[in-house]
């Protein structure tokens, strides 16, 4: 390879010449290295070659110059069937204008910035790069809708799209992967029991723990459509009740305690909910002192 194909990194093409009179721009005439292709009808490799045709494609920026690749593409002729066929390239789809890693990065300059800026920074068309960034969106989330993508912890959780309302939609996740795969229309158990058992069979058998809040639905349906996963109920749920308990709990003691061990615990709550090494041992101290005091007057909240 030598140092002009190196720098245009496409190991599939020779470089024929550059073109680099105009200012804003380099043009690279290029063919690809196939010297014999296989006929898609009869299978047998033919090396003849009909004719050629350029097809001109926009890649990425070479020293700040927009970059177009003249591909010199070959129409192989096989004799035994008296059949002619376009060879097909690698690095750009069927009648595409621009290549498929030039696509690529318009699409992630996308996701960073306004489709408008892009249009103006690269030159091209408002429409080609939403046409570019739909497309590849597109692509994305048929992968990830239809699992190809390899799942270990699938996550259960929902959000509410108007707030205030009990409007609740599923959120289906990929924990692993740091990524939302779907949104369902509602969070009922048949909706999530649905949706989980139409996953693909493969993936399905990927799945290995299902992390939940306590919907009860959520349990219910991984139970039913993935019996062979671990589900897990995940932290900030488990702690959110946890501590709803507590309160519930410590309110209904502090309202039996007699009245001067009431305004003492007045305004005590953190020391509950805070890790014992950081309270200082200052609860169990008091604790243990009233404890006593409390059992005499109450011996069931003590
Ligand atoms: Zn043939």
């Amino acid at each position: 390879m030598n140092s002009v194909e190196k720098l245009i990194g496409l190991p599939e093409y020779k470089v024929l010449r550059i073109n680099t009179r105009y200012k804003q721009k380099v043009i690279i005439d290029i063919e690809t290295k196939t010297e014999k292709l296989e006929c898609p009808k009869c299978k047998q490799f033919t090396s003849s070659i009909d004719h050629r045709y350029q097809h001109s494609v926009r890649d990425n920026s070479i020293s700040g110059k927009e970059a177009y690749l003249q591909i010199h593409k070959k129409v192989f002729y096989c004799n035994q069937c008296d059949y002619s066929f376009t060879e097909k390239l690698e690095s750009v789809y069927p009648r595409h204008i621009y290549t498929n890693r030039y696509e690529q990065k318009i699409f992630e300059n996308c996701l960073e910035n306004t489709i408008m800026n892009i249009s103006r920074s690269e030159n091209l068309p408002y429409d080609c790069v939403r046409g570019i960034y739909t497309r590849i969106a597109d692509i994305c989330i048929e992968h990830l809708m239809t699992f190809k993508e390899e799942i270990e912890i699938l996550g259960i959780d929902e959000i509410s799209i108007r707030k205030g309302h009990k409007n609740f939609q599923a959120v289906i996740s990929n924990i692993g992967g740091g990524y939302v795969i779907d949104m369902l229309p509602d969070r009922k158990k048949s909706t999530v029991l649905k949706y989980l058992q139409n996953l693909p069979k493969k993936a399905k058998q990927r799945i290995v723990f299902v992390s939940i809040d306590m919907w009860e639905g959520y349990f219910t349906a991984t139970q039913e459509a993935l019996p062979n996963t671990t589900i897990v109920i995940d932290r900030f749920h488990v702690m959110k009740n946890l501590n709803a308990a507590i309160t519930s709990c410590r309110r209904e003691i502090q309202r039996n305690l007699p009245k001067e061990l009431r305004d003492k615990y007045k305004g005590y709550r953190w020391v509950l909910v805070k890790n014992a090494h950081l309270t200082g041992g200052r609860f169990p101290k008091i604790f243990l002192a009233d404890r006593q005091a409390c059992h005499q007057k109450n011996p069931v909240t003590a």
